[in-house]
């Protein structure tokens, strides 16, 4: 065999993107001894979601996006049980990022991480109040003792002064909390770099994995090279899909009766990209602000400073799109279509009569001219010229559907395991790349939870994740929030920027 295809390994990860290089390094610095796989369609790692011009690269901690906050309750507050969830998730991976920094795995943390201001910005007296509750909730909690209110125009204006230039008068608010821009795409290269000069591991890339199917304690693996046309088997006791969009028809070809009867909901999506200098410089935050009533769970337009490919940029959007492709890289138009089963015909036909008018929002988005995006751009940046901005693909979010949510369409992650817990995926896309060091923590805990049996195992798992057994939300843990947020701060070299 290949050098770069294992004879036995103990578990297989289908895909390089974030979410198989953060379990496969965990794996490995759990376990030394693993036999560890992984099989990557594309000739270059990380091509798909994880790929830094196809996600907005923000490090998700509830600072900044709305959608973590529901409505006020009955009593007047906001409720910030989400926020607190996500926030802790994200304190996970800057751990876990910071101590791969620290053992030497993913080299100099200033490549793929910097600190960011993260912004929210409204407008209108409904917004302005809302904004001004949920601050008040959230300054409550240790986690966003940092974060500063203000609706006062003129410091606005200093904290994004492109967003507050030619504005009409009316009521503004923003808030604005000390956050991260992360390149998940180089960050995965990075953590599969050192994967593969482990010993006992490989990287197939440049491997499509066709089908698994089960065997007697075992899974059997069908793998066509991209290149050759060339067909190989492997087998396996335990299998990650991490395979993004292109996890439901590998899940599919299992056979599991768990599977039947999930569908997928693919939505694209775009960017506008502005590279001229003067305006970048101007522009050291992510200013985040409300979701399109329309369709609130396709994403909340923000205007983001990018620095990618060693040069800075601005991003705006995203604004979603119409397609039936899967994958944006090596999917097919015939993606969604071949995605149907006899299984799956009514949740799909169900989600087709719930959702008729995210599609027709989803073409019409994707087909807008582009002095129509402009118009949406202004309204985070008055004075933007149309001839400073050039359209992007940005990656595709497959979304899942399920018998149980009769034809809902589901927005947020999930680990999908089997019940016998021999095979997980992930399924879903947000918040994503940002809580994948928990996902993977949640696929050892669900599946292989004898890597965690030990006292030795749950020390290196400290090391990895100092407080992966503790509950930092909890006020009695605010010292040790503190302790442990600084230390990983440090060692990303994370200055505040707020
Ligand atoms: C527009 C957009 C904006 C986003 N913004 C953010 C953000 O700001 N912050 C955030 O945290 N998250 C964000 N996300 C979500 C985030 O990008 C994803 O959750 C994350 O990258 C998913 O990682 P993954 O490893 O599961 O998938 P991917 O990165 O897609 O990796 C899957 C890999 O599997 C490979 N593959 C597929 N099928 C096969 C097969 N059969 N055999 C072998 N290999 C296969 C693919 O080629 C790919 O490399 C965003 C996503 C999108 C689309």
């Amino acid at each position: 065999m290949d050098a770069c295809i294992l004879e036995a390994p103990d578990i297989v990860l289908v895909g390089s993107g974030i979410m198989s290089a953060t379990l496969a390094v965990m794996l490995k610095r759990l376990d030394p001894r693993l036999r560890i796989q992984m099989v990557e369609i594309t000739s270059e790692l990380a091509q798909e979601a994880s790929n830094g011009w196809n996600n907005a690269g923000t490090g998700h901690a509830a600072l900044c996006e709305l959608s973590y906050t529901p409505e006020r309750d009955s009593s007047g507050k906001v409720p910030i049980t989400r926020a607190l969830h996500i926030f802790e998730q994200f304190e996970h991976s800057k751990q876990f990022w910071g101590s791969a920094t620290a053992a030497g795995v993913v080299g100099d943390p200033a490549d793929f991480i910097h600190a960011v201001a993260h912004i929210c910005f409204v407008t209108g007296r409904q917004d302005v109040d809302f904004l001004h509750a949920r601050h008040a909730a959230m300054k409550e909690h240790h986690f966003f003792r940092g974060m500063t209110h203000t609706t006062d125009p003129s410091v606005i204006q200093q904290w994004m002064p492109l967003v507050m230039e030619g504005r009409e008068p009316g009521p503004v608010a923003a808030t604005t909390g000390a956050g991260t821009e992360v390149n998940f795409g180089l960050l995965a290269r990075r953590l599969c770099g050192w994967l593969a000069q482990q010993e006992h591991c490989g990287i197939a890339a440049g491997w499509k994995v066709t089908r698994l199917q089960r065997g007697a304690g075992e899974w059997h693996l069908t793998m066509q090279c991209q290149a050759t046309g060339e067909t190989r088997s492997q087998r396996a006791k335990f299998v990650f899909v991490g395979a993004g969009g292109g996890s439901l028809p590998l899940l599919q070809s299992t056979g599991l009766a768990e599977v039947a009867g999930l569908g997928a909901f693919p939505v694209g999506g775009q960017w506008l990209v502005c590279d001229e200098p003067s305006v970048c410089s101007r522009h050291n935050a992510k200013v985040y602000g409300v979701a399109d009533p329309a369709a609130p769970h396709v994403g909340t337009p923000h205007l983001d400073q990018r620095r990618l490919d060693g040069r800075c940029q601005l991003l705006f959007g995203p604004f979603a799109s119409w397609t039936t492709r899967f994958l944006k890289q090596t999917g097919r138009w015939s993606d969604l279509p071949l995605s149907v089963r006899v299984s799956n015909l009514t949740t799909l036909l169900r989600a087709g009569v719930h959702n008729h008018s995210l599609v027709r929002y989803l073409v019409t988005q994707g087909l807008q001219s582009m002095e129509a995006r402009m118009k949406s751009v202004r309204h985070y940046y008055p004075k933007a010229r149309t001839a400073d901005w050039r359209l992007e693909q940005a990656g595709i979010r497959v979304q899942t559907i399920k018998k149980a949510d009769r034809g809902a369409v589901y927005f947020g992650t999930e680990v999908f395991s089997s019940s016998d817990r021999s095979v997980a995926a992930l399924l879903g896309a947000s918040p994503g790349a940002s809580v994948s060091v928990n996902i993977a923590l949640e696929v050892i805990k669900t599946c292989l939870p004898h890597l965690l049996g030990s006292a030795e195992s749950q020390a290196r798992m400290r090391q990895m994740i100092p407080t992966f057994d503790h509950d930092l939300k909890q006020a009695s843990n605010a010292a040790l929030f503190e302790k442990t947020s600084r230390e990983a701060m440090e060692r990303l070299h994370l200055q505040p920027n707020t």
